[in-house]
This record gives C-alpha cells, structure tokens and sequence, in this order.
C-alpha cells in the first residue's frame, strides 16, 4: 500500500495535464488515522462524481466493543456514523471550487428510518464510509492544488470529527443504540404476543406533508383504547404502553378525515425502525407486512390467482395467470397469492387504493349478476380463509362498506385522530345487518378447498425467465463467440428502474422507503439475470439465495468493478419478490 505522502507526490505530478490522467491516483493510500482508497475516478469534471472509500480502524476510533457486538448494533452505530458523517461533510462540499462537480463532496443521506446501507459499515476492525468526490478541474484540466486540499485538509478534518468515538456527543449516541435495541425487544414482544402490531401511547403518526416525513407539529398524539392496551418491558426504556393490535382480521373504520389512512401508513412503515424524534419509535409492524393496493397495468407472470379470480369470459387460465397488463383486481389478486408466497404474515389494505370489485360484492349486485358470470370472489369472502388456513393477518381500512364487519376479530374507530375499540359495539349490530352469502355462511368444503389452493400457489412451480439477448457477437476475425452478458442498469429514483430495455416500475411498493434501496433492487436483478436466471431455479429459489446472500454478506453484495460502492441499502425480502414479480419478462 502507497503512502499518503506519494499520493501527494503523485497528485503534484499530473497537475494542469488533461482530465483522465487522474485516473493514475486509483489505488490505497495510508494516511496517519486511516486508509484511503480512491476506487473509481469520474471521467470529466462534469461526470458522476469519483468513488472514494476510507476506512478507519475500530482499534483507533475506540468505539465501546458493545456497539459493534452483533448485527444489529453495527448497524445501528453504522447509521449514527453516516448521519454525522453527512453534517461534516455537508460543511465541507465545494470549499474547493472549480468546473462542473469540482470539489463536491457527497454520502448518502438518511431519512427517518434506519436502513442497512452500503455507504457506512461497521465490523469488528474497521468503520468503512463511501462517499463521492468531485475531482477538481479549470475547465477541463486537473486542478491538483484543489483535490490536495479536499484530501490533504479537508477529509483530515471531517473524518475525525465524524469517526472517532471521543468526537461524538456521549448520550445521545448511547441513546440512538439504546433505542434499537428496545426496538428489537418490541418486535419479539409482538411475537411473543401473537400481535401484529404495536402503536405507543404518545406517539405522533402524521406527517409533516405530503412530501416530508419529519412528524407533525401540534399532531394530536396517540391514545390506545383501554380494551386494547398492552404494556411491554423494554430492556432500556423499561414499561411501554399502547394499542395491541391483535392477529387476525382487524378493521380500521371511521369517517373521512379522521386519521384512518395516516394510522394505516405508520403501521406499513413500521416494519423499519425509525430514529429518536420521529414520532413513530414506538410503532412496529410485523416486519413481513406488505401493503397491497390495486395495480393497473402490472405484469403478472404464472400466478395462481384461482382462489380469488375463475372462469374468465376469456378462457385464461387463472392457475397460471399471465398478463401484461392487469386489472385492478387482478393485481391485487396476484399480489396476495405473492405476499403469501414472499413470506409475509400480515397484509395491510386500504379501501381507498383498492379495486372496489375485488373487495365485496354487496348482495343485491349478487341477485342481480348470477354467481356463474361473475369471476371474482372478493377479498371479503377470502380473508377469515386467509387467517385460519394460511396464518396471514389482514388489517383493513375500510370507509365504506359495511360488510367487512361480519369478518373481523378487531373493529378499531378513527375518531377525530384517536383509536376506539368498537369491537363489542359492531358485534351486537351484525345480527341486524345480516349478509346473504359470505364468508360468514360458508361450508366446510370451502374452506379445504381453500386450504388447497393455498398450499398449491405456495408449491406452484414458477420458473425464472428472462429475454434472451442476442448470445453472441462476431469478432475481429468473423468468428461467432459468446457475448458476455451485462445488462446496463438506471435508477429512477424510488420508483423504479431500468434493465436492458425493460422498465421495472415500482411505485406499488409503497414499503420501499429509499432510493438506496430501489439501486440495491436493480443491483440484485441484474445479478439474477446475468448469473441465475437458467430456466430451472424457480422465482422463489432466487430470491432465497440472494436474500442469504445478503443476510450473510450485508452490503458486501453490492460489488462492481472490484470495490463496493455506497449508494445501496439492503431492501426487505418482500420487495426482492415484489420487484422480480414485476420484471417483464417472456
Ligand atoms: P382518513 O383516511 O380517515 O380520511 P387521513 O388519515 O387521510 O384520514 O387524515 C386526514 C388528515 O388529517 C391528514 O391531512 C392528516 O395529516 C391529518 N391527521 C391525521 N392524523 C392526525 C393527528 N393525529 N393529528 C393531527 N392531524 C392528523
Ligand atoms: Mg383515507
């Protein structure tokens, strides 16, 4: 490994030449405090800025040995890193100046929840950061005396101040750590109480807007109904109230307006942790939960959707249902039958992001359309089906229709922002309300049909396919040879990608909560098909090893041209599925 001091030499020697002689500084460096490592150097002043890597050692930083102990811990103290790296760095950007990006420095930037990203981790030995540098220039020439400054004074400074434990504020890093563990004690406690969910009494659930998702102010906060209290005993913040939510098929009613969507949405991104201050600490989710909304226009490739969708006028076959573009209820049948098959226990629906005809079908449309014309047995009829045979809770939002009462074991009432039990109250009025033919009146002989089908969608086969470019190319000589397969990738943001030619949109994934994580997405896509996909291995078998893969290795995965680069947090399981279910493929 080269010096930092031939680094400096080195820099001084290509000054004023052309911009591409930069790319000689590639390589590590030591410096006195810790490694440096220039990965990837940008072509021009105005191209993506250039990768670089340092990597402090543990010994040096003097970290407690209990904040790297195990996973959770170094992931924690990994985001704490990286929230305060990103303040020194926020300082230190553009101090040196030039064309284009010259003398950017930039990290990824955290949003409320705390994401296992590949910009910052944590191991025994070492704290690594990446980040991206703007390699200076005059027009389109090195402007060495300005990159010696970024990486001779400026990175000297910041990285200190960021990385070494006698630099940080002593109790609110002790606090950020104490907090996820108590996080963790929550989400065994919902296990343990066969919850499926938990929100804390004072816990603020609204947003600030629509576009930031900093809490409330003057929010009203939340109360749990006594009926549903439950009290946990967290290891550091010791006994913590609030609403129990029950597995099962719960409810969520209440007039418009008065805070049904916005509880719905804090128990969908309860699955992350979210750091102090955010006013949803306290609330978590089963960490498999999937929001399920209607998805016109989705692909769906060889899903068994017969458990909700038969005989259709077309002829298709729904044991395998395939389609370019879906209907509203066909997507969100397709999306149940893949949650189930993506391991989720508990699915989160709002009336008001669903096909209407996929959720009931009240009884005089039933006289009215003969049960043979209509394909569709709504979600209603499914849902106690979906609990008893298969384990997967539902809790739904619903403004409108009445039905779902019949079919609930929780019944909570938004009211002017705080959370009634009216379970009791509904009960005593179902009797009143009859339903003609539902769930409620169905036979046992259903019901193992049901389990039939369950079992059967979980055990269809569905094998991974991908569009075959071309496999070969002709060389200098003529000759046909084996063209390696790499698939160019674009992010686009959250919402989705680009593979090759195809489009791979994911705006249904409203549990993806970073951009980071649709890279990493893209990243793991592109790995299955240019590794995976052999028409054999199924869709499930890939996701399962690249899911190991992940829970193995962490960010390590994430490695192009040598070296890992930041930009990419690990996505949950679910929206692995939810992103290869989405992938148009042959
Ligand atoms: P619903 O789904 O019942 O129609 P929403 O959840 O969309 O209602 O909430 C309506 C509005 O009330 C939103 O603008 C939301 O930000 C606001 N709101 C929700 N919960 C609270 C709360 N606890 N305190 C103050 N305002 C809230
Ligand atoms: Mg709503």
């Amino acid at each position: 490994m080269k010096t930092a001091a031939q680094l400096r030499e080195e820099l001084r020697s290509i000054d004023h030449k052309s911009y591409p002689a930069y790319k000689s500084l590639k390589g590590e460096y030591r410096f006195t405090d810790y490694v440096l490592s220039i990965d990837h150097v940008q072509g021009d002043p105005f191209a993506a800025p250039s990768h670089v890597t340092v990597r402090f050692p543990m010994e040096k930083a003097g970290f407690p040995a209990d904040y790297y102990k195990d996973r959770l811990s170094r992931t924690s103290l990994a985001d704490y890193l990286l929230r305060q790296f990103g303040n020194a760095v926020a300082k230190l950007s553009f101090q040196a100046r030039g064309s284009g990006k010259s003398g950017l420095i930039a990290v990824s930037r955290c949003g409320q929840e705390i994401l296992d990203r590949s910009a910052c981790c944590v191991t025994e030995k070492e704290i690594c950061v990446r980040f991206s540098v703007g390699f200076p220039a005059r027009g389109r020439t090195i402007d060495a005396k300005e990159l010696d400054k970024i990486l001779f004074e400026l990175l000297p400074k910041g990285i200190p101040a960021a990385f070494l434990f006698q630099n940080q504020q002593k109790e609110r890093l002790q606090a950020h750590m104490e907090l996820r563990e108590d996080q963790a004690a929550l989400r065994m406690f919902l296990r343990e109480n066969h919850l499926a969910a938990f929100v804390a009494d004072g816990a603020v659930l609204p947003r600030e807007s629509g576009v930031s998702a900093k809490p409330m102010k003057n929010a009203v906060v939340f109360k749990s109904p006594e009926t549903l209290r439950v009290t946990a005993e967290l290891p550091h913040k010791g006994k913590i109230s609030g609403m129990g939510i029950p597995c099962g098929v719960t409810l969520i009613v209440g007039g418009g307006y008065h805070g049904k969507s916005t509880l719905l949405l804090a128990l969908q991104n309860g699955v992350y942790d979210h750091i102090a201050g955010d006013g949803r600490e306290y609330v978590v989710t089963d960490e498999t939960a999937l929001k399920l909304r209607a998805e016109d226009g989705r692909f769906i490739k060889d899903v068994d959707i017969s458990l909700f969708i038969n005989h259709l006028p077309n002829g298709k076959d729904t044991k395998c249902f395939c389609t370019e573009d879906a209907s509203g209820s066909t997507s969100q049948a397709a999306g149940i039958v893949e949650g189930a098959e993506a391991g989720s226990r508990l699915f989160l629906l709002d009336e008001d992001t669903s096909a209407a005809n996929f959720m009931v079908r009240d009884a005089f449309m039933q006289r009215v359309i003969a049960p043979e014309k209509e394909p569709i047995t709504p979600f209603l009829e499914r849902v106690r089906g979906l609990y008893e045979q298969a384990g997967i809770s539902t809790i739904l939002v619903a403004g409108s229709s009445g039905a779902f009462f019949h079919v609930a074991d929780t019944v909570i009432q938004m009211d002017a922002y705080q959370p009634k039990d009216i379970t009791e109250e509904v009960r005593g009025l179902c009797g009143e309300y009859p339903l003609a033919d539902t769930a409620a009146a169905r036979t046992g002989r259903e019901k193992a049909v049901e389990a039939g089908i369950m079992a059967a969608a979980s055990s269809h086969k569905r094998v991974m396919t991908k569009h075959e470019e071309s496999k070969t190319r002709r060389n200098y000589y003529g000759d046909t040879v084996a063209r390696p397969e790499r698939m160019k990738t674009k992010v686009h943001g959250r919402d989705g990608f680009s593979l090759g030619h195809e489009e791979v949109d994911l705006k249904a994934l409203e549990q993806l909560c970073d951009s980071e994580q649709t890279a990493a997405l893209a990243y793991l896509l592109k790995m299955a098909y240019e590794g995976m996909i052999d028409r054999k291995k199924t869709l499930p078998e890939i996701v399962e090893i690249l899911a190991d893969r992940l829970a193995k290795e962490g960010t390590a995965v994430f490695r192009e041209g040598g070296y890992v680069a930041g930009g990419f947090a690990i996505p949950r399981v679910q929206e692995i599925y939810g992103c290869f279910n989405r992938y148009r493929r042959p």
